[in-house]
């Protein structure tokens, strides 16, 4: 083309009219094709643009994606370690994304992971990234001190105390939030891989405590991390280790069908009568090679592979038979069973529960469902009907963790329950957070108004129990009393493990009854 242009430009110049003719559509046509050119180039470049941003942005967050994110943490760690300024990864997951996914469909899950996306996105600075890693997985990447980080990490927690709208309903997101720094030249040694790791091993640490969404690195979580064998391989198994996690699955699909899966109860003392009036069953995993695994290591796998079903209808007649059991032999412990959606958005239910307790010649007083507040919004009304039916034919319901979660007066609202299950997130520091005293003396005071008995869990010393009796607290529950124990270990009068491995239920409780004289020693936060 250029050959073209110069050619009729010299011709032009030669000045022949005739070549005019020819010339000036040629020029138009030469000037044509140049436009047409320019504008393909900038259309590509567009393109590139678009499908750059492909390779590197979530297309359903419009966030970050990891491959960018990751490019983005190498050059920050990348100078010098004296160059290098201060740097923070946030991990951060959605609790129980699944049952937004089951319960209201993918359509609403995506949304979902939408509005997660922008709140994160409000609440970092301008230079922050923020990426989603895939799944309900995000990541931020901080450029400040480990103070500032913190305070973002605490500013995203409470951004989701604020329900989020989605598909029309208000649902309360729970997070995880996992925290790990490299500041000063005493970090200098760290890799971007080993902050991730790090970030990796806090958010799973988050995710296991009973209180708190965030938690920040530190060294202990790594033997936290190995002596939880199985809980390495599900963190491992959900980014490489596909084969360890099926494995895994697996096994836990035999032990289900073989039904290995075991119960241990806890004991419930009431603080008026001084007696055992009942205990809670809680599911151990014996596994053959990581030991007995706690329901922490193995329920998400249950609940992200719909298998929740199975181990209640596998729980259920276990603990049935054993309280039948313990009935059979004149000791009157009725047992209480965790319940969780699905199964309490299953009509079914009620005369399944029936079934099972005809079937042992259990009277249903002697059953308690606990019910913890996974039970979306979504499935209030069925849960109701559901609930209705149990209590119709006698069974007890409770409403389990009281005040870890945001839905739970609404629960007690709309509910009906004959206890509230005071979580122990309260109850354990009540001897020295006065707040904490404050709160579980007003759960026990809204209880009694509301005619529902309350129960403090967590219970670990007896300066605790005996605060707890002077708020007026029905019943306790906790290691002070008992660790949860195997079924044959439940006889009269001698029955219960306690840290020091000697005294018995009944001696603890002697205890309280001691310490309870000496109440004036003790200081009651709130009173
Ligand atoms: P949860 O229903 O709140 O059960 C009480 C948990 O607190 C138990 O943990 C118990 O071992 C622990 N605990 C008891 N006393 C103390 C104490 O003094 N201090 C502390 N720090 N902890 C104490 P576990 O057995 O690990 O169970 C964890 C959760 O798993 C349960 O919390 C319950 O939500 C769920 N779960 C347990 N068994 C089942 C089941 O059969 N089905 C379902 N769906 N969920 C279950
Ligand atoms: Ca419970
Ligand atoms: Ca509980």
């Amino acid at each position: 083309m250029p050959f073209a242009v110069i050619l009729g430009a010299s011709e032009l110049l030669s000045g022949s009219e005739r070549n005019s003719y020819i010339v000036i559509p040629g020029v138009i046509l030469v000037v044509a094709a140049l436009v047409r050119q320019i504008t393909l180039l900038d259309e590509n470049h567009q393109l590139l643009k678009i499908v750059r941003g492909l390779a590197f942005s979530d297309p359903l967050t419009g966030l970050a994606n990891r491959t960018l994110f990751s490019q983005r943490l190498a050059e920050t760690m990348q100078p010098t370690p004296a160059a290098r300024g201060p740097v923070a990864v946030l991990l951060l997951d959605v609790d129980d994304f699944k049952l937004v996914n089951d319960s209201l469909g993918h359509a609403a899950g995506d949304e979902l992971l939408r509005i997660v996306g922008s709140r994160i996105a409000q609440n970092v600075g301008i230079h922050d990234t923020v990426a989603r890693f895939g799944g309900d997985e995000f990541a931020i990447l901080i450029r400040d001190t480990p103070d500032a980080a913190a305070r973002i990490a605490d500013l995203i927690v409470d951004a989701f105390d604020e329900p989020l709208v989605v598909d029309g309903r208000r649902l309360h997101a729970r997070i995880s939030l996992g925290l790990a720094t490299a500041s000063g030249p005493q970090d200098s040694g760290i890799t971007a891989d080993e902050l991730l790791r790090r970030a990796d091993l806090a958010m799973y640490s988050a995710k296991r405590a009973a209180s708190g969404r965030v938690r920040a690195y530190e060294s202990t979580m790594r033997h936290e991390h190995t002596d939880l064998h199985l809980s390495g391989q599900l963190r491992v198994g959900r980014r490489s280790g596909l084969a360890a996690r099926t494995q895994l699955l697996d096994e836990l699909r035999c032990a289900i069908d073989e039904q290995s899966l075991e119960l241990v109860y806890q004991p419930k003392v009431s603080l008026s009568t001084n007696e055992v009036v009942g205990v809670e069953a809680l599911l151990r995993w014996p596994h053959p090679r990581f030991g007995t695994l706690e329901p922490g290591d193995f329920l998400p796998l249950v609940r992200e592979n719909d298998l929740i079903d199975h181990v209640t209808n596998l729980v259920l007649p276990m603990a049935v038979a054993d309280a039948a059991g313990w009935y059979a032999t004149g000791l009157t412990i009725p047992v209480a069973v965790n319940l969780s959606t699905p199964s309490l958005n299953d009509e079914l239910l009620p005369d399944r529960v029936a079934a099972v307790l005809a079937e042992h010649g259990l009277s249903p007083e002697a059953l308690t469902i606990e019910i913890t507040e996974d039970v979306l919004l979504a499935s209030v009304v069925r849960a109701r009907s559901v609930l209705d039916q149990l209590r119709d034919r006698g069974v007890r319901v409770a409403i389990d963790d009281f005040g870890s979660g945001f839905a739970t007066m609404k629960y007690l609202r709309d509910l009906p329950v004959d206890e509230l299950k005071i979580d122990r997130q309260f109850v354990t520091p009540m001897l020295d957070d006065g707040r904490c005293a404050m709160i579980v003396r007003s759960i026990i005071e809204l209880a009694e108004a509301l005619d529902i008995a309350s129960v403090a869990e967590g219970v670990e010393d007896a300066g605790t129990a005996v605060m707890l009796r002077h708020f007026g607290c029905d019943v306790v529950q906790g290691h002070y009393f008992s660790a949860p124990v195997p079924a044959a270990s439940i006889r009269p009068g001698v029955w219960g493990t306690t840290p020091s491995g000697r005294d018995t239920v009944e001696g603890r409780i002697r205890a309280i009854e001691d310490r309870d004289d000496g109440l004036q020693h003790i200081d009651i936060a709130g009173r």
